[in-house]
């Protein structure tokens, strides 16, 4: 594959204008670049920021070849974009993502083998097709597992815990729906993941390890530097990984903490991430900063150092709700308000990051000021 070395002034094309798009535009734009988005919601944040916008869906093979010609990089903001017509895109485009890692991990399945192969640690799975595929999957596995969607799910959509016997029905219907895949649910200790971005010279930076907390199965909040030890062993898992997958970007890896300190690697994000937006303000150079110069052929630096320790909270629908009156009270939050035109329940409308010197002081304080958001 050959890569196109960008001069300041030209276009990135990006595929995906949501807040992931928004921030790598923002990026983009600092260091002189222009940005052209492509996306279906003629409201989507990045569209804002944008010197130009391609209202189309993400299949609209035309509106991505305009996209392509209009941009000497093409890059996107998620992974659920069609991988063949990527394939055909980055024949003709420089995309120096490439397909072939959308392929395997827009795909449960393809990602866990994919995982296998690179001999990481993951918690056992199997596909599940039929109702003998689910049988033979609780006899192996047993209670309690979660289940979920081969393809599409994000946030916790497109799964389900299974506890017992009496919860099967909802698992059923799940699999006459679409193909999905088992996994045993695991009694977590914690969660962390690694962010990191690739140059086109092969030169990979590491952000520190963060430490992640789910609720509902969406992200509430990462705590930077992660409290536990596992930063060395994470990057060698992340190290193998990256012999099975062409890439070139900024990526996540997700991983299981369990009890007895086990490092399970839960999936892989082709993209920037939530849990690395405290990057923005607390490192030297942020996750989507190091997208744009990976992505446009430039140099990445040497590494990337943590300026401070971080809290990032997650702002839901609810809790822009029940926290903007709070905000003058608050100079040292940052806050991004991503620009989404409809406020949901749980959907995930901006972040805060707070640059701490006491981790558990601040945690406790964001912790008691986000509560009730269940
Ligand atoms: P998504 O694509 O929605 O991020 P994940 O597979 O990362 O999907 O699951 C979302 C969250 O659900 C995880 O971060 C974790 O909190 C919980 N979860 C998922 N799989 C398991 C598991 N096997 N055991 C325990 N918790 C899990
Ligand atoms: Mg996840």
């Amino acid at each position: 594959m050959t890569y196109y070395n960008l001069e300041s002034g030209d276009m990135i094309g990006i595929v995906g204008g949501g807040q992931l798009g928004k921030m790598m535009a923002q990026s983009a734009q600092r260091m002189g670049f222009q940005v052209a988005i492509l996306d279906p919601d003629e409201d989507c944040p990045a569209r804002f920021v944008a010197h130009q916008f391609i209202n189309a869906e993400f299949s609209d093979i035309d509106a991505l070849n305009q996209l392509g010609d209009i941009s000497k990089v093409v890059t996107y903001e998620f992974e659920n974009i069609d991988a063949q017509q990527l394939e055909k895109l980055s024949n003709q485009f420089n995309i120096p993502q490439g397909s072939q890692t959308v392929a395997l991990l827009q795909d449960r399945l393809t990602e866990k083998q994919t995982l296998e192969s690179a001999n990481v640690q993951i918690v056992p799975f199997m596909e599940v097709k039929s109702t003998e595929d689910l049988n033979e999957a609780i006899e192996t596995i047993g209670y309690p597992f979660i289940i979920k969607t081969r393809f599409g799910g994000y946030d916790g959509k497109g799964q389900l815990v299974i506890q017992s016997k009496e919860d099967l029905d909802e698992a059923k219907k799940l699999i006459t729906d679409t193909p999905c895949v088992v996994e045993k649910y695991l009694p977590l200790f914690k969660e962390v993941s690694i962010t990191a971005t690739r140059d086109i010279y092969d030169h990979t930076v590491y952000f520190p390890l963060q430490e992640n907390e789910h609720r509902n199965q969406i992200l509430y909040k990462t705590v930077v530097p992660a409290r536990v030890d596992l930063e060395e062993q994470a990057i060698q898992e992340v190290q193998k990984i990256m012999t099975k997958l062409h890439f070139v970007g900024t990526f996540t890896v997700e991983f299981f903490v369990t009890e007895d300190h086990q490092l399970y690697v839960n999936e892989i994000a082709p993209r920037p991430h939530n849990s690395g937006h405290y990057s923005i303000e607390a490192c030297d150079y942020s996750q989507f900063d190091t997208h744009i110069l990976a992505v446009a052929g430039w140099h990445l630096p040497k590494k990337i150092t943590l300026l401070q320790p971080a809290i990032m909270m997650n702002l839901l629908g609810q809790d822009v709700l029940n926290l903007q009156e709070v905000f003058s009270e608050h100079p040292e939050w940052y806050v991004h308000i991503y620009g989404k035109k409809v406020n949901k329940v749980n959907r995930k409308m901006g972040h805060i990051t707070k640059l701490s010197t006491d981790l558990n002081k601040d945690e406790n304080q964001f912790n008691q000021l986000f509560e009730g958001r269940n």
